[in-house]
């Protein structure tokens, strides 16, 4: 089986396992991470396999950040992590390339 055919966030944007979509478009999909860091962790992926940014053209990295930066407005996250991480050393556990957009709680949360 190829990579791209084994790759779980593939099998995601095919609907082949299920997830919580959050953003869909021709080149981009998002959705939430399943073992969360915090409420409305969500991780934005090209449709393009690859495993690092390395392996992926540039128009089909375009969207990433605005995806991330829309999820941010529209769930309220005042303060959050954008993060990308590449190869083993660096905590990448799947190989298909994603930015991790990790929301902090509200400063008002929590308090009183
Ligand atoms: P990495 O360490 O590779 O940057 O992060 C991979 C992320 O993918 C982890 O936060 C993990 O919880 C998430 N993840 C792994 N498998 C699945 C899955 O099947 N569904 C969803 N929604 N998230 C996943
Ligand atoms: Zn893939």
């Amino acid at each position: 089986m190829s990579r791209m055919a084994s790759c779980i966030f593939c099998k995601i944007i095919k609907g082949e396992i299920p997830s919580m979509k959050v953003f869909e478009s021709e080149k981009t999909f998002a959705f939430l991470d399943i073992n969360p860091l915090s409420a409305g962790h969500a991780l934005v992926i090209p449709k393009h396999h690859g495993a690092k940014l390395t392996d992926i053209p540039d128009d089909s990295l375009t969207e990433l950040l605005p995806v991330a930066k829309k999820i941010a407005l529209a769930t309220g996250a005042e303060q959050f992590n954008i993060l990308q991480n590449n190869g083993r050393m660096a905590h990448q556990l799947v190989d298909h390339v994603h930015i991790h957009m990790i929301p902090k709680p509200n400063e008002t949360e929590g308090l009183g």
